[in-house]
């Protein structure tokens, strides 16, 4: 029977053990997923269980996406990209990282808002932490020809488009104004809504009446961004989805499956939100 996991510090909160189950059952595998609590010094150990065959892979969350990655014997290239994985697969003793929350976040507007980066040149990103990182990545696979990366601390959103490169221009949250008029597509990637949280000072109102407001943020499932971008009438797409979407890799690699993103698989983990 194979084994997958999903490893983190703390590591109870995570939906990935109910994301795989569903698709274990649905598809009647026999194998099984559970959730592991690995902080980031005990990791050099639980490789050496995975070089050992415990386990065919495995999911990796917060803390552990960067350490993971330098333990990782190859990695995939757009995880270098983003200096993180997120996915681990064991062949031959050999184990390989991926990241997969850019194509969690594709997926989703791909299933979500059908034809958005059709004719799409310019995205306002908000955030520049590790998943500003992968839909920075995202957004170049498509070829989105100017993207604004706006962040409160603005040298963190420098670094990041040194390392990326490409068509990543910088500035702080107040240059949304500025360029709101031209921008097709708005991403939250930053922690703003969670908690109670909202952005103080954005005029989405400034937005072309056919923007699309993506937030990755999913608890609350409607932010107060994509409350604010609903009442003017833009189209909106929330973040469930990216979850469910950057499992269907890990699943197809260790279970030899590819399983699908369900209306019943969102509703049951939205009833968990
Ligand atoms: P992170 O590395 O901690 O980055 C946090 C970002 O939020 C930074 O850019 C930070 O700005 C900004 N920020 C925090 N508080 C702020 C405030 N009060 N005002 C303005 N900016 C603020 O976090 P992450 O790992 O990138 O995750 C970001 C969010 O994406 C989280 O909510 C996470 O749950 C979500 N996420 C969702 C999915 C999904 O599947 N839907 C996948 C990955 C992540 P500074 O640089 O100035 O500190």
């Amino acid at each position: 029977m194979k084994r997958a996991f999903v490893i983190g510090h703390p590591v109870n909160h995570s939906r990935s053990p109910m994301i795989h189950s569903y698709w274990l059952k649905r598809y009647g595998i026999e194998g099984s997923y559970e959730a592991i609590d690995v902080a980031p010094d005990e990791l050099p150990s639980f490789f050496g269980r995975l070089k050992a065959g415990e386990f065919a892979g495995g999911n990796v969350t917060l803390p552990d996406k960067e350490d993971a990655y330098e333990l990782c014997d190859e990695r995939e290239a757009l995880a270098e990209d983003i200096g993180a994985v997120n996915t681990l697969v064991v062949r031959d003793g050999q184990v390989s990282g991926s990241n997969t929350d850019y194509l969690g976040f594709l997926g989703n507007l791909d299933e979500r808002a059908r034809g958005w980066d059709k004719d799409l040149k310019t995205a306002i990103v908000l955030g520049a932490g590790g998943a500003s990182r992968a839909v920075l990545v995202a957004l170049k696979t498509r070829g989105v020809s100017e993207i604004r990366l706006l962040n409160r601390t603005v040298a963190k959103a420098e670094e990041i488009a040194l390392d990326l490169g490409g068509p990543i221009v910088c500035g702080p949250l107040g240059d949304f104004e500025k360029h709101a008029a031209s921008a097709g597509l708005l991403v939250n990637a930053s922690t703003v809504g969670m908690k109670g949280t909202s952005f103080e000072s954005l005029d989405l109102g400034l937005l072309p009446k056919t923007a699309l407001v993506t937030d990755l943020v999913y608890t609350p499932l409607v932010t107060p961004l994509l409350a604010d971008a609903h009442k003017l009438g833009l189209r909106t797409v929330d973040g469930l989805g990216m979850l469910l979407h950057q499992a269907v890799p890990g699943f197809e690699a260790w279970f030899e499956y590819r399983p699908e993103v369900t209306a019943e698989l969102r509703a049951m983990i939205e009833a968990t939100l």
